[in-house]
């Protein structure tokens, strides 16, 4: 294992850590990973980690392969729906903030978004660092897709990363760059999961949104908040994703239980995600937030 270790808190810079956790990596390497937390900010991170460099073998499972759009089985056909339900949710989304514009998509995966969005009239660019899902956006849009963020000068009326900032290595860099990137009136939209929601309370280390060492950033609301005001931006609302309380408790079912049957899985896991998000509403403490951002 080539992991790199953190010794100063990227959000206050203070070097005095408790341990958390201990998750495992269930999709791919079966290895555990230490979850820290910062004894000043409360920030939760995994660390140590796998550097940059490393961390391209953990990606290397058919769970991270994106489903291709001639899935047959009834869970694929489950999943095209709730795929394409949740675009139209999220398009509905952006349009609050602005009828029009240029989008660009940072981590964009395969272009799903990018590419209902061009259909829906917005002028689209995407980011994406990983070669195979980046040529498939590509041929989607018919445009070129960007490898890296520094590679990027024009500016956004919109930038979305849906489950990416968890990812990142460079947490400060990429903010600062995210906001130079964004108009003056533009916005920010990110998603990502939300470590104080019920389910992972429940869950605890089988929590399958801790997705070590893939995730690298554990997010509060206050964590999250204290990040964007430290760059000087403003979190104006938080919108809940209720959907991935169920996503989430069945793969967390799935690894706490793997001898329980699927029904028993999909049943618990309905149960879980429901309670979930109607513990979470009255203060906004979903599984997932949707975090939108001014300048
Ligand atoms: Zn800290």
């Amino acid at each position: 294992m080539n992991l790199e270790n953190l010794t100063h808190c990227p959000l206050c810079q203070s070097t005095e850590f408790t341990n958390e956790l201990v998750a495992t990596d269930y999709t791919t390497s079966q290895e555990s990973f230490q979850i820290q937390k910062c004894t000043k900010c409360h920030f939760v991170f995994t660390n140590p980690r796998p550097s940059a460099e490393a961390i391209g073998k953990y990606y290397q499972s058919d769970s991270y392969i994106s489903h291709t759009d001639g899935g047959k089985s009834i869970l694929d056909k489950v999943y095209l729906m709730a795929r394409n339900f949740t675009l139209r949710w999220k398009e509905q989304l952006v349009l609050k903030q602005h009828a029009q514009g240029e989008l660009l998509d940072v981590g964009c995966g395969t272009g799903e978004f990018i590419n209902h969005m061009k259909k829906a009239g917005w002028q689209v660019t995407g980011m994406e660092p990983t070669e195979g899902p980046r040529a498939k956006a590509s041929e989607k849009i018919q445009n070129k897709i960007y490898a890296s963020l520094q590679e990027i000068n024009q500016s956004y009326d919109v930038i979305t990363l849906w489950h990416v900032l968890e990812h990142v290595h460079d947490l400060n860099e990429a903010v600062i760059k995210i906001k130079s990137l964004v108009k003056e009136n533009g916005t920010i939209f990110i998603a990502v999961p939300n470590h104080e929601s019920s389910d992972a309370k429940v869950y605890q280390s089988y929590w399958a949104a801790y997705d070590v060492p893939r995730h690298l950033w554990h997010f509060s609301k206050t964590t999250m908040k204290h990040l964007m005001t430290k760059h000087g931006l403003q979190v104006i609302d938080i919108v809940p994703m209720k959907l991935d309380a169920y996503y989430v408790s069945l793969l967390s079912e799935k690894y706490q239980h793997p001898q329980q049957s699927g029904l028993a899985k999909i049943l618990k896991a309905t149960a879980e995600g429901f309670l979930s998000n109607r513990k979470a509403s009255k203060e906004t403490n979903h599984s997932s937030l949707i975090y939108i951002i001014k300048k």
